[in-house]
């Protein structure tokens, strides 16, 4: 069925192709199949199964348009084993001429058992001749865009398929060597199967050419990856002086000693820095790990040798922390640190800019104000990304840009987020890591609790108790996703319920409508502990740091999800105090919740909670604003395919160093200009 006859198109093909990304030959030859038909076969009306897609061949008997309730067209058609009906609701003048009395059908589509007899609803129809060949092949099911109709896009695949090049870009012996099947029998057979006994042995049969194009999609990931790690290598960067005294007397002023994973990262960061070329390091530490005060001493030696550093964190919440615990730090070793935040005034930036332009100021911290407010550095050496995931690619790469023309800046980005395996060999694979696997000495593990809403009372006791004894506590207020204005609401009724249910406790109010200087009030007073009670949305989620805050209780636990909530409970459990972190849950719970709270429950790393939640969700939301964009991987799948990454990037990195001439080609076919992002 055509259906657009009359009206003109609004795009051309090759303008609606290209809204798919389809633009070479071999874009459109790597455009898989989303499913298959079998129009191999022809089933008489008798024999054919209820409730699947199969084909017929039928003629018209007769055919009316009913006016009488809803419109449709009627269509009665018969074979040699009986009479089958179609319905239409939707169509035009030139199929009722199509199926007149006597026209000879091919029908595909799934047959059921109607009040009127045996029926297809809107089957695809087109008129046959007897005794037509039938195909040979599955007929295959592509994603498409509106106004793209299935048969001009498999037209358009197969010429391109006719033309292009499919010569294998693998060398023979590594075919051989990963087991892996030739490159154009793979394409080929994904775009068209043979029919075999059933569709569901389709996938069966089909596995080892999309273990092929799995593999070639994360080799040309992995290529790029390595290429792009190589490609930063070779720009120059300020050459730092290795630490010096500023650095000892920074260590020796510390009110604790590095734990062994700090000392270990601190001397891998340092010997980076002393090198012609640009530092690219994700750190990697759990909830607590210590990560700042790398930070901290990074920033130092930048400074020793007369440069500038720059830390940027997510929140005005985490940056205002991070600023009032660098300037604790530095300034008595004589660094001058400014401040930048979105919500400053203009002359307040005005002076930090100047600062920062003049060399006045040698260290800056901010959000991401200090990427788009036109800052300009008299010498930027270092970059410094806390929670790294919470910022785009695009963000990544400007910081990126503040160095001078010539040089590109030391980037040191740290995460809490811990990153499983296989993504971390995947979409990290063009970073250094490091990973802080140790927490500091004298940290009680937090004692998790699941206590269900109807026992709130005991909690508001625990709270009670916990101040009393000179403690601090977070109460964080039930997320509501769907609703901002909601959200402020439940925090603001949350905050009046503990005020009158808690009246001999100063308790506090975090939320993100706040203004800056209310928020930085509220939090000063909480680390100075005139607030005891904080209540808050997860404005407190990442970085926050008031060490004798003990006890976290989470609202309406099961509506957050999992990184969250390890987030959430890393806030306490910071001290020298054991600390209780409270889930607080409303019955009854999804499966989906239940499973999260068990994971938080018995889990207390953030790499194993990562992993479990990576299971859980998949990895494209994990990932998160890596991908910003376009996916970068269409048809490999990290968890399934976790056997090919390791091929894959063994692979890669053999072809590498040998600079072998497949590279080239290969990432000519797969990449479609998306190397930029992995330049971030
Ligand atoms: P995160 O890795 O989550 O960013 P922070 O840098 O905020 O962790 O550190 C958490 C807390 O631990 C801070 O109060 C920090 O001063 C303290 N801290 C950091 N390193 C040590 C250490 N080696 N010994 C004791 N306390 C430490
Ligand atoms: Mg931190």
């Amino acid at each position: 069925m055509s259906g657009n006859a009359g009206s003109a198109p609004a795009r051309s093909l090759r303008e609606k192709l290209e809204a798919l990304g389809l633009v070479r030959d071999i874009d459109l030859a790597l455009h898989f199949p989303l499913r298959y038909e079998d129009e191999t076969r022809v089933l008489t009306v008798a024999e054919a199964p209820q409730g699947q897609a199969v084909q017929l061949e039928v003629k018209v008997v007769e055919a009316e348009v009913e006016v009488r309730g809803r419109r449709q067209l009627r269509v009665l058609c018969e074979d040699a084993s009986g009479e089958i009906e179609l319905r239409f609701f939707n169509f035009y003048p030139s199929h009722v001429k199509q199926l007149a009395p006597g026209a000879l059908l091919r029908l595909y589509g799934e047959l059921r058992h109607g009040w009127n007899g045996i029926e297809m609803v809107h089957p695809r129809f087109k008129l046959a001749e007897a005794g037509a060949a039938l195909p040979d092949t599955l007929t295959p099911v592509y994603p498409t865009t509106a106004g793209l109709g299935q048969a001009s896009l498999r037209r358009a695949i197969d010429a391109a398929l006719a033309r292009v090049d499919l010569s294998d870009t693998l060398p023979e012996a590594d075919r051989e060597r990963y087991k892996l099947m030739n490159f154009a029998a793979a394409v080929r057979a994904l775009h068209r199967p043979l029919p075999g006994e059933t569709l569901q042995d389709l996938d069966i049969r089909l596995q080892p050419a999309r273990a092929r194009v799995a593999f070639d999609e994360l080799l040309a990931q992995q290529m790029s990856l390595r290429l792009a790690y190589a490609e930063r290598r070779a720009r120059r960067a300020p050459q730092l002086a290795a630490p010096g005294a500023r650095v000892a007397e920074l260590l020796a002023a510390l009110p604790f000693q590095l734990t062994a994973a700090q000392q270990r990262v601190w001397e891998v960061i340092a010997a980076d820095l002393t090198q012609p070329y640009p530092m690219q390091r994700l750190l990697q530490g759990d909830v607590g790990s210590g990560k700042t005060v790398l930070a901290a001493l990074a920033a130092l030696q930048a400074v020793e040798s007369g440069f500038q550093a720059a830390i940027m964190a997510p929140t005005e919440i985490l940056a205002e922390q991070h600023y009032r615990k660098l300037s604790t730090w530095l300034q008595p070793l004589g660094m001058q640190v400014a401040w930048l935040s979105g919500s400053q005034t203009a002359r307040q930036k005005q002076a930090a800019r100047a600062q920062l332009a003049s060399g006045a100021a040698h260290i800056a911290v901010g959000t991401h104000a200090l990427i788009v407010e036109g800052i300009a550095f008299e010498r930027l050496a270092l970059a410094v990304v806390d929670e790294q995931h919470r910022f785009g690619v695009r963000q990544r790469l400007v910081l990126r840009e503040k160095g001078d023309a010539a040089t590109a800046p030391h980037l040191l980005m740290m995460s809490a987020t811990p990153i499983p395996r296989t993504l971390a060999m995947s979409y990290y694979a063009d970073l250094d890591l490091s990973v802080l696997d140790e927490l500091p000495p004298g940290r009680q593990p937090v004692l998790t609790k699941l206590v269900s809403e109807a026992r709130r009372d005991e909690v508001i006791f625990r709270v009670r108790a916990a101040c009393a004894e000179g403690r601090q506590a977070y109460w964080v207020c039930p997320l509501i996703e769907e609703s901002e204005a909601l959200q402020l609401q439940t925090a603001l009724d949350t905050h009046a319920r503990l005020v009158a249910e808690l009246p001999e406790l100063g308790v506090g109010l975090l939320h993100g409508r706040l203004k800056a200087d209310e928020k930085s009030a509220v939090m000063a007073q909480f680390s100075a502990g005139t607030i005891q009670l904080l209540v808050a949305t997860t404005v407190v989620e990442v970085g926050v740091d008031v060490p004798n805050a003990s006890l976290m209780v989470i609202e309406h636990a099961e509506r957050f999800g999992l990184s969250q909530l390890h987030q959430l409970r890393g806030r306490v459990g910071r001290g020298g105090t054991a600390s209780v972190c409270v889930l607080l849950y409303a019955q009854p719970l999804s499966e989906a919740a239940r499973a999260r709270l068990k994971v938080i429950y018995e889990n207390a790393d953030g790499f194993e909670i990562a992993r479990q939640d990576l299971a859980l969700r998949g990895p494209g939301e994990f990932a998160g604003s890596r991908q910003s964009g376009e996916p970068l991987l269409r048809f490999a799948d990290l968890e399934r395919d976790a056997g090919l990454l390791d091929a894959a990037r063994d692979c890669a990195e053999r072809l590498l160093a040998a600079q072998s001439e497949a590279v080239a080609p290969h990432l000519a076919r797969w990449m479609r200009g998306r190397e930029a992002f992995l330049k971030a």
